[in-house]
């Protein structure tokens, strides 16, 4: 296959001046906060450079995208919502990371590809770094970057931003979270994020279409959804799961998480303080065979843990089944 940041690299280059007009006056995601990044920092906690938390072969994503040998994962810092249960708030809220130049990005990118091998560089909560990714992965193609981009991403995205990273992202990970603008506010400080990313998730899968894999059962186009079950909220998970199955079919690609684990602000949170209970669990694996979903995955319910080591089921694409979860 050849990826799209090749295949439209032509394309890619003519949006650098308009990348650059965001760092002036930023309307990347949602919230439109207009921030002159050159001279604050956006909502995101993003100002004029890229900053990276941490990069490595990870092999706990879904068995498509890690297969035998890792995604090349990119953790970048600062994020545009503010979920008060984030996992990764080390890196997405307190802004830890390393600033780095375009180059520097870019030399990241190979020396995933060229020394650990990994399948995909998978871009994890992106959509602030878009100034610098850009380029930096045109710099890498030009020095030999072959293999595909994975996007993941909170879903919160606008359309023309979806436009953009389609040109370069040959694989969406968007989550999912909630159906409700009332628990979204709550929750993740964002009452517009089921509509902003409802309509990201349907303009995704237009582009990139539901999955392609290689011989070997790794992905290499398409998109996966992903939702995280939160304790006390198992009614909002219910909803959503049923809003996938009507509005987006049967066959769309879905993996519903059990990894919860109370950390940072859900510590003090009345409902989320408590981890994932087996029978709330079950009730959405319940869900998912009565609705009759046929692509995606379930997390092992012993995934959760502050020292968690994600678990999907099986190593190849597995369909939804009672047995075994
Ligand atoms: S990406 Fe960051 S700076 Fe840009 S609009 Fe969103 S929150 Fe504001």
């Amino acid at each position: 296959m050849i990826p799209r940041y090749i295949q439209n690299r032509d394309r890619l280059k003519a949006l650098l001046p308009e990348l650059k007009g965001h760092l002036e006056k930023c309307s990347l995601c949602p919230r439109r906060c207009q921030a002159d990044r050159r001279v604050r920092k956006g909502a995101c906690g993003v100002g004029a450079e890229t900053a990276v938390a941490l990069f490595q072969p990870f092999f706990y994503e879904e068995p498509p995208v890690s297969g035998t040998q890792g995604a090349g994962n990119v953790f970048f810092t600062g994020c545009n919502l503010t979920c008060l249960f984030c996992q990764n708030y080390e890196i997405s809220q307190e802004h830890k990371g390393v600033v780095l130049s375009v180059e520097e990005l870019a030399v990241i990118f190979l020396r995933l590809q060229n020394e650990d091998g990994v399948h995909n560089i998978n871009l994890v909560s992106p959509t602030p770094h878009l100034p610098f990714i850009i380029p930096a992965l045109l710099l890498a193609a030009d020095r030999g970057l072959t293999i595909p981009v994975v996007y993941n991403t909170n879903g919160y995205e606008t359309s023309e931003s979806v436009e953009m990273i389609a040109l370069f992202a040959d694989i969406f990970l968007p989550d999912l979270k909630y159906v409700s603008r009332e628990t979204s506010a709550e929750l993740s400080g964002s009452a517009d994020y089921p509509h902003f990313a409802w309509e990201a998730v349907e303009q995704m899968i237009t582009l990139n279409g539901y999955g392609k894999f290689s011989s070997e059962g790794v992905m290499e186009e398409g998109v996966i959804i992903r939702h995280l079950v939160l304790p006390g909220y198992i009614d909002e998970s219910l909803r959503l799961l049923e809003e996938i199955r009507r509005r987006l079919g049967k066959y769309v690609p879905v993996s519903v998480m059990s990894q919860y684990t109370p950390v940072w602000k859900a510590k003090e949170h009345p409902i989320l303080k408590e981890p994932l209970k087996k029978e709330e669990y079950q009730r959405i694996i319940d869900k998912i065979a009565e609705l009759g979903f046929e692509n995606g995955w379930v997390q092992d319910p012993g995934s959760a843990g502050e020292d968690y080591i994600p678990r999907f089921l099986g190593d190849k694409v597995q369909l939804f089944r009672r047995k075994g979860v």
